[in-house]
């Protein structure tokens, strides 16, 4: 007796719905820096990528790259980034 146990929290928002958890990844280019081309990255989204057509948005890789929903994930090619073409 004595001490109460407390219940595991959760703060994470993975149990609010069945579609709530669901991240999708969609492609995203980023600006060419000096002699580095323009790269297609990745980026985890959980909204609609319709919201998202457009904005520049955190790749999973740590830069900034703008989102295009006419692309799709995972890309094949040369000017993919890397990283991303690991992570995602
Ligand atoms: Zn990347």
């Amino acid at each position: 007796m004595g001490r109460r146990r407390l219940w595991p929290v959760r703060i994470d928002a993975d149990n609010w719905g069945v579609t709530v958890d669901t991240a999708i990844h969609v492609a995203a280019r980023s600006r060419a820096h000096g002699p580095t081309a323009a790269l297609w990255h990745v980026v985890e989204m959980r909204r609609p990528a319709a919201e998202v057509d457009g904005a520049c948005e955190l790749t999973a890789c740590g830069a900034l790259a703008r989102v295009s929903t006419e692309q799709t994930w995972p890309m094949t090619g040369t000017d993919v980034c890397p990283s991303c073409r690991t992570l995602g």
